[in-house]
């Protein structure tokens, strides 16, 4: 065994297991201290200006192959890097007479950035991306390999401080058999994509970043555990544990259900057209949570009718008699949209985001909401709609009227602010079901913002608070007799499920990668067994010790699915 053999561990966030070489995705550069001041101010602009035309072709040979999710992220970082207004603010930088040619440029996109910064909303969040055209511009001029995620050559594992959405979306399952990063959360952007990606990941990883480039690592993300050169015997282990899965997962096929029957419908989380047939190809029971919003985040302008009705007939039909659960624009706070921005907010989760964003904005959703009937009508397919961050019985009421009068046929609302768990009777006798959206439910129930790797602890799925404000949510959903769903990343936890199940819901919905492992997790367990285990979680007196003594009452080959 190596002397550098050891063991990392983080949060696993994509089941699976990897063994490869390391590829660290490499830091931005930073302007050389000292540089030599420019004393050609044409010359250097010129260079300038090629270089920043090298960066758009980048983005746009990226652009090229991307699919839905990356495709406009990559054109906007080549729109940007084309903008003549950058140049010559970089040119303004040169003829200062004090700068050198990288420092000129940092200037000049920190002066861009405090700009968007200032005008907040969409534009502030663009600043990510102006900082990226920065760092691949700067690398460029100082000769070096632009910074981001390398073209892997060999089959490897990813390590980076976190990645960019744009970057997570290019990732191929042939050349990147995993990926882990020292920041980022179990909902964070990079967890949600690697899941529907298929390629098994592990979060918040301390120490990965100084494992020297092109060591071995072995990982583990169900469980969350690096191996830094592992030995062949762990390398063995690992392989066996993968084939053990793979046979336990074969088995299973068809509708959710535990082993005494009881039904619980398997769904797929989609967010554009090209997921919803990727999901469509599964043995999936349909689609539980179209995060509609997904489709417009780079879109200056409001979608017309017309080319709404044409996307939502498409994922109808793709999905053919299955069900679809469209959740209307969720726009603000992690999820902001050009055309829906209602200016600076001092605590974005907390403002006027979701449905209330669409009491403001009600153009945009009457839009949505009549080509979601236009649609539904061409297809007959079985269309449910439901509202994102439903607070109140009133809000519910408002809204399912609204459904209602376009006349389609099922109106829900999504569960996930804690006020709508706890009089979830109320909420779900205006609509005919609730979907437990359990990023943002963890993320309010704790008060810990769900995009804070730090705070990852708090937002863990396991805590008792979190699983009470579920059991609550369920309560209402029995006494109404409406079903109650999940589609927070918890419900693709194959062991969560079981936990899920036993406290009443209806039907998980997960990227469609996971969807095999709850089948088996739910198969191999009665009804009772599930519900013992929701008991004995919710008397837990952490998140740690409830996803303990659920997996001492599991059968032991859940250890192989996680
Ligand atoms: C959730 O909050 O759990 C959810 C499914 O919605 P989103 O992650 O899109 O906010
Ligand atoms: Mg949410």
């Amino acid at each position: 065994m190596s002397e550098l053999h050891s063991t990392l561990s983080g949060i696993g966030v994509s089941a699976g297991v990897a063994v490869g070489p390391l590829v660290i995705v490499s830091p931005p550069p930073s302007p050389p201290a000292g540089e030599a001041v420019v004393t050609d101010v044409a010359a250097a602009s010129e260079q300038v200006r090629d270089t920043l035309k090298a960066v758009a072709e980048g983005y746009l040979a990226k652009a090229a192959n991307a699919d839905a999710h990356a495709k406009p992220i990559l054109e906007a970082g080549a729109m940007m890097a084309g903008d003549p207004g950058l140049a010559g603010a970089i040119d303004t930088q040169l003829q200062s007479g004090t700068k050198g040619i990288t420092t000129a440029v940092s200037a000049a996109v920190d002066e861009y950035c405090a700009m968007f910064e200032s005008l907040g909303g969409y534009m502030a969040e663009r600043v990510t991306d102006l900082r990226d055209v920065r760092d691949r511009t700067v690398a460029r001029l100082l000769g070096q390999a632009e910074p981001g995620v390398p073209t892997l050559t060999t089959p490897s594992v990813l390590a980076a401080v976190d990645l960019a959405p744009a970057e997570t979306a290019t990732l191929s399952v042939d050349t990147c058999l995993g990926i882990i990063t020292s920041a980022g959360g179990p909902t964070s952007h990079t967890a949600i994509l690697a899941a529907q990606l298929g390629i098994p990941a592990i979060v918040q990883a301390t120490g990965i970043l100084d494992v020297p480039f092109g060591t071995t690592v072995a990982l583990d993300g169900g469980v969350g555990e690096i191996i830094v050169n592992p030995s062949e015997a762990e390398q063995q282990a690992l392989a066996d544990r993968k084939a053990r899965r793979e046979k336990a997962l074969a088995a299973g096929s068809g509708k959710g259900m535990t082993r005494d029957g009881h039904p619980v419908q398997l769904l797929a989380n989609i967010g554009t057209v090209g997921d919803a047939h990727k999901a469509a190809a599964q043995d999936v029971e349909g689609a539980g949570l179209f995060r509609s919003e997904f489709l417009f985040l780079d879109r200056d302008t409001a979608p017309t009718v017309e080319e709404q009705t044409a996307t939502y007939t498409e994922i109808l039909q793709a999905f053919g008699d299955r069900k679809v659960v469209v959740r209307t624009l969720d726009a603000g706070a992690d999820k902001p949209l050009a055309f829906a921005d209602l200016g600076h907010e001092e605590n974005p989760a907390l403002g006027r985001r979701g449905i209330r964003l669409g009491a403001v904005r009600t153009d945009l959703l009457d839009d949505q909401l009549q080509a979601l009937a236009n649609a539904h009508k061409a297809t007959g397919g079985q269309l449910w709609v439901m509202a994102p961050m439903i607070a109140t019985r009133q809000e519910a009421r408002w809204f399912a009227e609204k459904v209602r009068a376009v006349g389609l046929p099922k109106v829900g609302v999504m569960i996930e602010v804690p006020a709508a768990a706890l009089r979830s009777f109320d909420v779900l006798s205006e609509v005919d079901f609730a979907s437990l959206g359990t990023n943002d439910l963890g993320q309010y129930t704790m008060a810990a913002d769900r995009m804070q790797g730090e705070l990852a602890e708090l937002l863990n799925p396991w805590q008792p608070a979190l699983l009470d404000v579920i059991y609550y949510a369920c309560d209402g959903g029995a006494k109404t007799g409406h079903p109650v769903g999940v589609c927070g990343e918890s419900g693709g936890d194959p062991l969560m499920a079981l936990v899920l199940a036993g406290l009443g819901v209806a039907s998980l919905s997960m990227a469609p990668s996971k969807v095999r492992a709850v089948r088996t997790a739910l198969a191999l367990h009665d009804l009772s067994q599930c519900q013992q285990m929701a008991a004995a979680a919710r008397a837990s007196v952490g998140p740690k010790e409830a996803r303990e003594v659920v997996l001492s009452m599991a059968d032991p080959i859940m250890l192989d699915l996680l």
